[in-house]
């Protein structure tokens, strides 16, 4: 039994099958849609093929835009036998006679049971009875913000996050006036670092894509629609449409009561296993052991939740020979042409050294713990990344790691004034 009929579930499904399972595969999923990838819905999804993305709009509500399947339907059906069930929510676990709570009371048996209901957007704070505020993590949100943005000028962004970000260089791209509101001082601090955010934050402002750092959005203003988002510092934004790219919540709600242990997500063992006999995680949720430090890591990455469907399914059927997992974590971001690659675990707390120029659009910031080599965060760097991947895995000398991303990558100008060290905060 799947439940989360998206990017972890499929992949637990093929994964499951690839694995000699014979038995039946249920795989649930609360929407009404084949289970689809969702990085396109912040990029290409957004536009239509002509420059303004006002064309064929009115197509749309007859027809509106298909986004691209995980996995055909007959495949997934047929080939993969998978007894796919869309529109059904499940509402609770009972870990004790092993069966699942359904929204229309039905329970279903498992003998073995993946968790994969990923996340859900966060919502913005206080409610608003105006028209205009979007949020972005559906096919359904994609194609409400796409009307939205054909018939938008001014697009104020909440958050500075990726999710925000690649739709401020979509939006920018399509001369939309974009503007990122962004509390922290600098974007994406707390994910890269203080080095590796303000380099990516010359990606914005270089577009044209407004960057207002340390303020917070206070209020939205307006005749039954929003037209002014009103910040802290006293300025007002003009307003057509609202994303709120706040950040996401793993989605357990329907998991409360069910024994089934929770951290900020589903708390997993190195095999992606629950506190429930039978049952694992895999996704967006999951919260494992930190494979190279203390503590614990949930990722919300698209490779993440396919190697975690895949590995839970595995570690479910073969419980004789379970295997860790212990990635490597990769994620990439397309903003305007720029392709951002990160590899490993770059945690803020350790120090990053930034090879290259950002003005030029290519740079590596590599992230050190003691003597190590720990993560890569790479613009538009495509050669150096399987090395850098290499490199990390075998948790290379610091050193090394610097003349070999040097070499690759050769400071714009000398490299004492290119090259600045920093421990992120
Ligand atoms: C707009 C967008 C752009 C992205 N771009 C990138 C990118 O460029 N690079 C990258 O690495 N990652 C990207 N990601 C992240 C990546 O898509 C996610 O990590 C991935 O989708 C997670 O897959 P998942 O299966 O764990 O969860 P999800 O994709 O969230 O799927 C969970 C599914 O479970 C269903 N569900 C929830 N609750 C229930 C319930 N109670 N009963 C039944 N079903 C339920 C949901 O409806 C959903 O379909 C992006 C995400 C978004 C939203």
């Amino acid at each position: 039994m799947i439940v989360g009929a998206s990017l972890a579930g499929v992949r637990a499904a093929r994964a499951a099958r690839h694995a000699g399972h014979t038995g039946t595969i249920i795989l649930i999923g609360a929407e009404e849609h084949l289970p689809y990838d969702r990085p396109p819905l912040s990029k290409t999804f957004l536009t239509h093929s002509s420059d303004h993305p006002a064309a064929h709009e009115p197509d749309e509500q007859a027809h509106p835009p298909a986004p691209a399947v995980l996995m055909a339907e007959d495949e997934l059906r047929d080939d993969l036998g998978v007894d796919l069930r869309l529109g059904v929510t499940a509402t609770g676990l009972d870990t004790d006679s092993r069966e699942l709570l359904l929204h229309d009371q039905q329970r279903l048996p498992y003998d073995r049971l993946i968790i994969a209901t990923g996340a859900t957007a966060r919502r913005w704070p206080t409610t608003t009875h105006l028209a205009g505020l979007h949020y972005l993590r559906t096919l359904d949100d994609a194609r409400a913000l796409r009307a939205a943005l054909a018939r938008t000028t001014n697009l104020v962004i909440i958050g500075a996050g990726f999710i925000g970000s690649e739709v401020a260089a979509t939006a920018t791209q399509h001369g939309i006036h974009a503007t990122i509101v962004e509390t922290q001082d600098t974007p994406l601090a707390h994910a890269v670092g203080q080095t590796a955010g303000t380099a990516l934050a010359r990606l914005h402002t270089q577009a044209g894509t407004t960057l207002k750092c340390g303020v917070q959005v206070t209020d939205f203003s307006g005749t039954g629609h929003i037209e002014q988002v009103h910040l802290s510092d006293g300025s007002v934004l003009p307003a057509d449409t609202v994303l709120v790219g706040i950040g996401a919540v793993p989605t357990t709600g329907w998991l409360t009561d069910s024994g089934v242990a929770l951290d900020d997500g589903v708390a997993c063992d190195p095999y992606l296993a629950t506190s429930a006999p039978g049952v694992y995680a895999a996704g967006d949720l999951a919260r494992f052991p930190h494979p190279r430090r203390e503590g614990t890591l949930r990722l919300e990455h698209w490779t993440a939740a396919a190697e975690q469907g895949a590995h839970a399914a595995r570690n479910a059927i073969t419980t004789a020979a379970p295997t860790r997992y212990e990635p490597v974590p990769y994620v990439w971001s397309d903003w305007y042409s720029h392709r951002i690659q990160i590899i490993g675990d770059p945690h803020t707390d350790q120090p990053s050294t930034l090879i290259g120029d950002p003005d030029t659009g290519q740079f590596t910031v590599l992230y050190r713990h003691n003597n190590h080599i720990t993560a890569a965060l790479a613009v538009n760097q495509p050669r150096a990344i399987a090395k850098l991947r290499r490199l990390i895995t075998q948790k290379a000398p610091w050193a090394d790691a610097l003349t070999q991303t040097t070499t690759l990558n050769p400071p714009a100008t000398p490299p004492a004034g290119s090259r600045t060290e920093s421990r992120a905060t």
